[in-house]
C-alpha cells in the first residue's frame, strides 16, 4: 500500500523539553528520592513506560492534581506534567514539602500569563477546552472560581451567568480543533460581543491540522498515531473527518492496525499527535507499507 508520510506530525518542541527535563532529573543524584510525575508527563504510554524504566513514577488516575497530591511518597521530587498546573497545587505541593520541577510547556504557561494579568485588570474569562483534561484544570486556577467558565461546545454558550456588560476575555486550550473553537468564539461574540479574544491554540497543534487536512484530500484515509488520552490526538482525527471530510483511525502502536481497514484503499496518510514518540509511527508506517490491498480484503 502507498503510505503518505503528513509533515509536520509527532513530537512537538514542549513535548520535547518536558521529557528532557525529567530525564535530567532522573540523573541527577542531588535530587530527593522517589522522582514523581504528578499525572503522565505527556499523554502518552509508551512514554511513561520509558521514564517508568529511568526509575520516574507516575501517580495518575481519574482525579484532580490536587487529589493526585494525596498519592505522592513525602519527600519526593515532584514533577509538573507540560499540560501546566493551578497555582493551588504548586502551593499545596510546597506546603508539603516536596522538591518541586515545572515541566510546562511554554506555550500554556503564557496562556497563565494572559488569565492571572486580565484578572487582575478586572475581567473575567471565557476558556475554552476540554472538560476533565489537565490543561484546563491548571489553567482555570489562575482566577477566582466565580470570574472563569469552561465551554467546549457552542450550546455551553448559551448557559454562560456573565452580565452582558461584563469585561470579558475568551481565551483557549492549546490543542484545540481550529475549526471547531471558531465556532465557540463566535456562539460567544454573537452573546457578548465586546468579549476579547485570545486564541491560544499553539503553532505545533495549527500546523499538524493544516497538515492532516492538506495531506488527506489526496489520500483515501488517514491514520493518525496517538495515545486515546491526547486530546492534540483526537482533534486529528476530528479535523481530517469533518473538515477534509476523509475516513479517519486512531491506532496507539503498530498492532492495532485492522487490515479489514484497508479494504479498497491505496493511498493512505499517516500523521501523529504531539506527544507520540518517533519510533511507535515510525513502526505504523513499516507495517502499513508491507500491507498488500488484498491483504485486506
Ligand atoms: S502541543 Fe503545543 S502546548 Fe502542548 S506541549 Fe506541544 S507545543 Fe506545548
Amino acid at each position: 500500500m502507498e503510505v503518505v508520510k503528513i509533515t509536520p506530525r509527532g513530537y512537538c518542541y514542549g513535548v520535547v523539553d518536558a521529557i528532557t527535563l525529567a530525564k535530567r532529573v532522573a540523573k541527577d543524584p542531588n535530587l530527593p528520592r522517589p522522582i514523581v510525575v504528578l499525572g503522565q508527563i505527556v499523554h502518552n504510554r509508551h512514554v511513561v513506560d520509558e521514564l517508568a524504566e529511568l526509575g520516574i513514577l507516575t501517580v495518575e488516575g481519574a482525579k484532580s492534581r490536587l487529589e493526585l497530591l494525596d498519592e505522592v511518597p513525602p519527600g519526593a521530587t515532584l514533577i509538573f506534567t507540560a499540560h501546566g498546573i493551578s497555582p493551588q497545587v504548586v502551593a499545596e505541593a510546597r506546603r508539603r514539602g516536596f522538591h518541586v520541577v515545572d515541566a510546562t510547556c511554554p506555550d500554556v504557561a503564557k496562556t497563565h500569563r494572559l488569565i492571572a494579568e486580565k484578572i487582575a485588570a478586572g475581567y473575567s474569562v471565557i476558556y475554552i477546552g476540554q472538560p476533565g483534561h489537565p490543561e484546563p484544570e491548571g489553567a482555570m486556577g489562575e482566577a477566582p472560581p466565580e470570574r472563569i467558565r469552561l465551554v467546549s461546545r457552542p450550546e455551553d454558550v448559551d448557559r454562560l451567568d456573565f452580565a452582558p456588560d461584563l469585561p470579558l476575555v475568551v481565551t483557549t486550550q492549546t490543542t484545540l480543533s481550529q475549526w471547531d473553537t471558531q465556532a465557540v468564539v463566535e456562539a460567544i461574540l454573537r452573546r457578548y460581543p465586546k468579549a476579547e479574544v485570545y486564541n491560544e491554540i499553539c503553532r505545533a497543534t495549527q500546523d499538524r491540522q493544516e497538515a492532516a487536512v492538506r495531506f488527506a484530500r489526496d489520500v483515501d484515509l488517514v491514520v493518525v498515531v496517538g495515545d486515546p488520552r491526547s486530546n492534540n490526538t483526537n482533534r486529528l482525527v476530528e479535523v481530517v473527518q469533518t473538515v477534509a471530510k476523509k475516513p479517519a483511525v486512531r491506532v496507539e502502536r503498530a498492532e492495532d492496525l485492522n487490515p479489514a481497514w484497508f479494504v479498497g484503499v491505496r493511498r493512505v496518510g499517516v500523521t501523529a499527535g504531539s506527544s507520540t514518540p518517533t519510533h511507535v509511527t515510525r513502526a505504523v508506517i513499516a507495517r502499513l507499507e508491507a500491507m498488500r490491498p488484498e491483504e485486506a480484503s
